[in-house]
């Protein structure tokens, strides 16, 4: 082995539910002796620096590398970088067509740099391309489960919808075939680029086929949360692929778990007092991720709901008016940023009612809380699956229709009683309720066990830096 440290370029999109991980990644790297490159647009870079400071004063070796995000080359307004600044499916096209143009300043990256290898996010599809150019390998890092990328192939392979007349009933359902388990899914809840072909259904292919001459895929996962698809994916579906997380368990204090993505709209110490006065597993939180929107009517039924389950809740996001004075003193209000991980690891905390995004979801199963799943795009659908049907932490609010997230629908709305009645379900102490808790209890050791020393995560990520080691040559 060289003396010299391997170095990678880690290039996430720019969306919180994927720099948030890749930021983990680049750290857990860097703790294992190498140079870690992260590339990012410069107001991202802002967003990061107080946890790469952090980390580049504790001796890790963590560098950030800008490209200029080009907003007024595809008509985005200036300090538009990141997908949760994005409100108009016309402004999501323009910052695809943004992302496209990262690809040639990312290879003048590449050629003064020279890194080993690169982990890229899977909506770059481009970055095989270019690594290839430089004899280097790219890994991409999708962000989701086994459970999620084996759902994603069975459709891509067996096509189960087409079997489906289209003018059926949305609600007609289908079996996803392949699969470990038996896992059913309605055609309201399908991604819509399976079913209308086209710009999407085309870019998705080729997202596809980038990962496929990729060298292999990075899965924020761990082995004991989803054998039977670890195995499915690596051995049945043939890909290589090394399980590394729970990625979000690096950050073990504090300041690490609160400065997660944004700043907090909340100061930490304030969300930890008030915390700190509930008891244990007495509170639901509820949090739609970085990206989501729910019309105003839903929300309103959603603040009902939570009223009359009486149960004291933080609330991620706008109430509607008039709400906030009525249910002031049982629930805590963050406008817009939490320091989720902090909140979710508070023995407080006795459920959390999520839109089902991978990382939501993860860092709950690390902290032990069991969930209401709600849905709307993505493959939060398949998520919201693997956690109701396979783990069994969580319980679905009966959210119907995927959505574009930036579209917030009032179609089939989830009405208070609905879900006052699952928040009960869920925070009471009903069998279920209690049974639910422990196994969330139970996987959340097992996460914890995943990423020491021995471990399924941590033995993933030494196999993975080895076998980088090996094709740099160092
Ligand atoms: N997050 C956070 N505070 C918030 C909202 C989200 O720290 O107020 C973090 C959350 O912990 C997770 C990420 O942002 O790591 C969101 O990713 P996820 O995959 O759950 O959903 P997305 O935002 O991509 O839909």
């Amino acid at each position: 082995m060289g003396s010299e440290a391997l170095h990678v370029f880690l290039f996430p999109v720019m969306a919180q539910g994927h720099m948030i991980p890749t930021l983990d990644i680049a750290r857990l790297l860097a703790a294992r002796g190498l140079k870690s490159t992260v590339i990012c647009t410069p107001l991202n870079a802002i967003s990061i620096s107080k946890t790469t400071e952090r980390d580049r004063l504790s001796g890790l070796n963590i560098n950030v590398q800008t490209i200029p995000f080009p907003a007024a080359e595809v008509g985005l307004q200036e300090g538009i970088e990141s997908m949760d600044q994005v409100t108009s499916p016309e402004m999501v096209s323009k910052f695809i067509s943004a992302i496209a143009l990262l690809q040639q300043p990312f290879e003048q990256l590449l050629e003064e740099h020279r890194p080993d290898f690169v982990i890229a996010g899977m909506f770059l599809p481009w970055a095989t391309e270019s690594a290839a150019k430089f004899g280097i390998l790219r890994i991409v890092f999708h962000g989701t489960s086994y459970f999620s990328l084996s759902v994603g192939e069975s459709l891509n392979i067996y096509k189960p919808y087409e079997a489906i007349s289209t003018d059926a009933d949305q609600d007609s359902s289908f079996v996803i075939p392949g699969l470990p388990d038996k896992i059913e899914m309605t055609m309201s809840q399908l991604p819509n680029h399976y079913k209308d072909k086209g710009l999407v259904a085309d870019r998705m292919e080729k997202l596809r086929e980038s990962e496929l001459n990729s060298y292999g895929v990075l899965v924020n996962s761990f082995y004991e949360l989803e054998p039977a698809y670890a195995e499915h994916y690596r051995s049945i579906l043939g890909r290589k692929a090394w399980h590394i997380g729970p990625v979000s368990l690096r950050n073990t204090n504090t300041l690490d778990k609160a400065q997660r993505g944004k700043e907090s709209t909340i100061d930490q110490h304030y969300v930890l007092d008030w915390l700190n006065s509930k008891e244990p597993n007495s509170v639901l939180y509820v949090s739609f991720g970085s990206v989501s929107r729910v019309s105003n009517n839903q929300l309103l039924e959603l603040a009902m709901g939570l009223e009359s389950s009486g149960y004291p809740f933080i609330w991620v996001g706008f109430l509607p008016k008039g709400f906030e004075e009525k249910i002031k003193g049982r629930g805590l209000i963050i406008r817009d940023w939490a320091p989720q991980v902090l909140i979710l690891d508070h023995q407080a905390l006795g459920g959390f009612m999520t839109h089902c995004g991978w990382n939501s979801m993860l860092e709950a199963i690390s902290a032990g809380v069991p969930m209401i799943t709600w849905p709307m795009f993505a493959e939060q659908f398949y998520n919201e699956k693997f956690v109701t049907q396979v783990i069994k932490t969580g319980i679905q609010l009966g959210a119907k229709e995927y959505n574009l997230w930036v579209e917030a629908k009032d179609v089939s709305l989830l009405k208070k009683e609905k879900i006052a009645t699952v928040v009960s379900q869920l925070m009471g102490d009903g069998e279920e309720a209690k049974e639910m808790r422990q196994r969330a209890k139970e996987m959340s050791e097992l996460a914890k066990r995943s990423v020491v020393e021995g471990g399924s995560s941590y033995t993933g990520l030494t196999t993975f830096i080895e076998e980088m080691k090996l094709y740099a040559k160092k």
